[in-house]
């Protein structure tokens, strides 16, 4: 069932259009993740979305409930930002009790609830501690007890894991993630990390300067890009111009004839590198380049190769330390299975 439907919304600031026709439906108990770089609008979104902000056309439904005139306080959902916003004056255990008293919930209730909530973020034994005395994990956790107590059928994060460090970053990714699964509220997670929002989400909207480029799973948007923005934004990408032969077979454009062109995205883990053209030919059906190395980069588990061929610089992955024998300068062959390429048809800006 469609529980958020954002339809045809634009808001402009001033001469500046921030979001332009945004269309976008969630399901119930659905994780979808707003990606995109800075200032493409993803704040913007998630704050008309919470009522914080309006729009200057379009609509914000919610389980079929216009929403789009009603104040942030009369949406079924919550927010959870990324600096807590806690209250520092009281215990965590009042902390996430305070929605529910709002709401009208006796003393006894809304304390019972609180527990319920620390629980389920694993801070049970916390409730008497104050916000100060809990390392910036635990605080995000009672930022989003406290977001989750009311049990809104909708929860927006902005940037809720950016101030922590790497580490602690991917454990919450995962908790958070877990924690959704288990309490089945859909959440609505602003990232400009593609591998944070692909770690963690069912789909994800690729946002671009106030538009949606793409909304799918993490997959779809790898494998199939609409867009160039998606192909170089999502992962890595080599984007090869390319045009078919009199039989329908694509062949690679050199560099110098690219304009106007059809693109195919390339990712580096599906080039081959050939010692030779010998080699190349005896995978059949392969695309092939005769090229050069310009360089060869290990990082830990993976090795990035860089191939200058037909003016192109194409980007090929190993897992692994050095590829044995490949060194900067050598002659090799590129060879490429037509089917891993995704074409983006037509002449690409
Ligand atoms: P970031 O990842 O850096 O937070 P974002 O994708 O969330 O970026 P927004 O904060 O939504 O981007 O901003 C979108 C655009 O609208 C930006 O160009 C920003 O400068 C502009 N903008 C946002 N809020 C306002 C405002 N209140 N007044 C004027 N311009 C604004």
């Amino acid at each position: 069932m469609t529980l958020l439907a954002i339809d045809d919304i634009s808001k402009n600031f001033g001469k500046h259009q921030a979001l332009c026709d945004i269309s976008l439906a969630i399901e119930s108990g659905e994780f979808v993740s707003l990606l995109g770089p800075s200032g493409c609008g993803k704040t913007t979104l998630l704050r008309l979305i919470a009522g914080f902000l309006r729009a200057d056309r379009g609509t914000i439904s919610i389980a079929g409930e216009d929403v789009t005139g009603l104040p942030p306080h009369r949406r079924p959902l919550n927010t959870v930002f990324q600096n807590y916003a806690l209250f520092p004056h009281l215990t965590v255990a009042d902390n996430v009790a305070y929605g529910p008293r709002r709401t009208g919930a006796g003393k006894a209730e809304a304390s019972r609830r609180a527990q319920e909530a620390l629980d389920l973020v694993g801070l049970g034994e916390f409730g008497d501690r104050y916000p100060r005395q809990m390392s910036g994990g635990q605080q995000q956790r009672v930022a989003l007890a406290r977001a989750i107590v009311n049990r809104p059928k909708l929860l927006l994060l902005d940037e809720p894991l950016s101030a922590l460090d790497l580490q602690l970053r991917k454990r919450m990714q995962i908790e958070l993630k877990q924690l959704q699964e288990k309490i089945g509220i859909a959440f609505v997670f602003v990232t400009h990390d593609q591998e944070e929002a692909m770690a963690m989400s069912d789909r994800i909207a690729v946002m671009n300067a106030g538009r949606i480029e793409q909304v799918g799973t993490g997959a779809e948007i790898y494998r199939r890009p609409a867009t160039r923005f998606v192909a170089e934004f999502i992962g890595e990408a080599s984007l090869l111009p390319v045009q078919r032969t009199g039989n329908g077979a694509l062949t690679i454009v050199p560099a110098v004839e690219a304009s106007g062109r059809s693109v195919a995205v390339l990712r580096p883990e599906h080039a081959q590198i050939f010692a030779g053209q010998a080699d190349a030919s005896t995978s059949c059906n392969l695309l092939s380049m005769e090229g050069h190395v310009e360089t060869v980069a290990s990082i830990g588990g993976v090795t990035n190769i860089y191939v200058r061929a037909l003016g192109h610089l194409v980007h090929a992955r190993r897992l692994g330390l050095v590829e044995s024998g490949l060194r900067e300068g050598q002659k090799v062959v590129l060879g490429i299975d037509p089917q891993n390429l995704h074409l983006l048809e037509g002449p690409q800006p």
